[in-house]
């Protein structure tokens, strides 16, 4: 493309190119080194050319357009009838289609419902990864659908319905019954007005049917709204059940969903979240009576994960577009690459990257690995939610100082820091917030406490005589067994959340594992990103892993 350069009244010079037709997977080692360690170096090719195309200027342009132009809800038609549907920009549509095609809703799952086997955690992760570092929006159904088919596990015969449709690789956004698309999504309800972390408070109602259950009442936040299916909490006879909330009714009928309206949102633009209210709305139960907290747990952890791996690549486009700008932009006749201070802090959030990619990737490996393996499961399990809460809650300031590097470029909505800086609080907030992660991890520990002790062990083997790793574990051990653990645990899970990531980079990046573990777990680095103690050589490491050279 050419570009003005010469205006009547000035040149353009000083200015970086846009960050855009580059290779996501190519150009990120920490993300190819944290592949390869947890077991899915053979996808490197198959990740590359994914990452050429994911990186492509016309995709980043889609993701301005989907986000621009968000969605609208049709309520009603023009004769007073009800429509309840949501429509979309084709940009959204596209990369719903591109998800799909590339198994990002289902590629974990096997044909019959299955898991599928390793590494296609690690290998999805990636994907994932990367979309994150394109376009948000989508990634919400996409986390859904997948996330879904967990929870879906207890009831065998309505997985063996559906699963057919929800493993296609083919994107179907027609208003039609589910049983006539060519691939669906599904979504989820459980947030009313009245509690969203307590979903024990929900109000909505279930009444067996002869099919089913009639479902009358609300959910506060429904995101993906043109989703085929929910599961939806409610209150059943026996408590608390689980259940999936078809768009359509088995003779075909509109189903009881009304929308309300779409939350008028900070970011995830390009995405619906709805209020609805359901009607006698038909469901078919998931699991017993009862049960509902515990069939959805499996789908819980599911989507903490995908926060996990969300969160991380908007991270890492916010830092992979500093490093380039700054490589480019002069300041006092010295390109800001080059300026101490400038480096020291690029370095400072380029090592903090490699500890949350290596973190994220082995935290995925150890869904791979869970099924067969109890210490993995254990792993997972301990290691999801201080994971979710470290890396979610650390993007926006990462993210603002990334923008920084900018200057008043970072701060304007064509480029896409902005849009990156307002998805960022979005994780750390849903799929329980920062609090209630801290208290999953003490519940973890309360109820696999053996289970657990192992995995803290476990992180300090691997972290043999890394600078402050003996300390951190001691610190974890002694603040969760106080007597005020509670009160004190966002300390210890951020601590312990460190530490996997010290270890983690231990197994895919030990060349950045000694900087990483005595900047964040011996000597915190303090307040702000560029107060970490880095030596020379090791900021000089960090820039040169970074990103390659134009
Ligand atoms: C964009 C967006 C999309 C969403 N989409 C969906 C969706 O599709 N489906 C859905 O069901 N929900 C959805 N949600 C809702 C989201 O999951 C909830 O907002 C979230 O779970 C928190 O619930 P709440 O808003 O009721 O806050 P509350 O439960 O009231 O929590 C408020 C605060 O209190 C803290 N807290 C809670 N309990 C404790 C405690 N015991 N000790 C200390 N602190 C505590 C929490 O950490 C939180 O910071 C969405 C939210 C957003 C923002």
């Amino acid at each position: 493309m050419t570009v003005q350069q010469r205006f009547d009244t000035h040149d353009i010079f000083n200015q970086s190119p846009p960050f855009e037709n580059v290779d996501l997977y190519a150009s990120d080692r920490a993300l190819q080194d944290a592949v390869a360690a947890n077991g899915a170096g053979s996808e490197a090719a198959a990740l590359s050319e994914f990452g050429r195309r994911w990186g492509a200027a016309a995709m980043f342009d889609a993701a301005r357009l989907a986000n621009e132009n968000t969605p609208k809800l049709k309520t009603f038609d023009t004769k007073g009838f009800r429509r309840d549907v949501v429509e979309f920009h084709p940009a959204y549509h596209q990369f719903m289609a591109e998800a799909f095609r590339d198994g990002l809703h289902a590629s974990t799952w096997n044909a019959d419902g299955t898991r599928a086997a390793a590494p296609s955690e690690v290998a999805r992760a990636a994907r994932f990864f990367m979309v994150a570092q394109v376009e948000n929006g989508h990634q919400c159904p996409i986390t859904m659908t997948r996330a879904c088919v967990g929870a879906l596990g207890v009831e065998p015969a309505l997985l063996a319905k559906l699963i057919g449709k929800i493993t296609s690789r083919t994107y179907d956004s027609r208003f039609i019954p589910w049983w006539e698309k060519d691939g669906i999504t599904l979504g989820m309800g459980m947030t009313e007005k009245q509690g969203g972390t307590d979903v024990r408070a929900n109000t909505t109602t279930a009444i067996p049917t002869g099919d089913g259950y009639a479902i009358t009442g609300h959910k506060w936040f429904m995101s993906a709204p043109m989703c085929d299916a929910f599961l939806v909490l409610a209150q059943a006879p026996g408590g608390l059940t689980c259940f999936l909330m078809p768009r359509f009714r088995p003779d075909g009928s509109v189903n009881g969903l009304r929308f309300q309206r779409l939350k008028d949102k900070l970011g995830n633009r390009s995405n619906a979240s709805s209020e609805v209210e359901f009607v006698e709305a038909f469901a078919w139960r998931v699991g017993e009576e009862g049960r509902g907290v515990r069939t959805i747990i499996e789908m819980v952890q599911l989507t903490r994960v995908d926060c996990v791996i969300g969160s991380a690549g908007i991270m890492r486009m916010a830092l992979a577009q500093a490093v380039h700008h700054t490589r480019y932009r002069t300041v006092f006749q010295r390109k800001l690459a080059d300026q101490p201070m400038m480096r020291t802090l690029t370095a400072d959030l380029a090592l903090e990257m490699e500890g949350i990619t290596a973190v994220t990737m082995r935290l995925c490996r150890a869904f791979d690995l869970a099924a067969s393996n109890p210490e993995e499961a254990a792993r997972a399990r301990l290691l999801t939610p201080a994971v979710k809460y470290w890396v979610c809650k650390s993007a926006p300031p990462f993210i603002y100082e990334a923008m920084e590097c900018l200057g008043g470029n970072g701060y304007v909505e064509e480029a896409p820091l902005s849009r990156l800086y307002r998805e960022a609080p979005l994780n750390a907030i849903w799929e329980g917030s920062g609090n209630v992660m801290c208290l999953d991890v003490l519940r973890a520990l309360s109820r696999e406490g053996e289970a657990a002790r192992a995995v803290l062990g476990d992180l300090v083997t691997t972290c043999a005589d890394l600078p402050g790793a003996k300390a951190a574990a001691a610190f974890i051990a002694k603040t969760f067994m106080s007597a005020d653990g509670e009160a004190k645990a966002r300390a210890a899970v951020e601590k312990l959340a460190m530490l996997a990531a010290t270890a983690a980079l231990a197994e895919s990046a030990p060349v950045v594992a000694a900087a990483f573990a005595r900047t964040r777990l011996e000597a915190p680095r303090g307040a702000t990103f560029g107060t970490a103690d880095l030596g020379a050589a090791e900021i000089g490491l960090m820039l040169d892993r970074v990103l390659p050279a134009a």
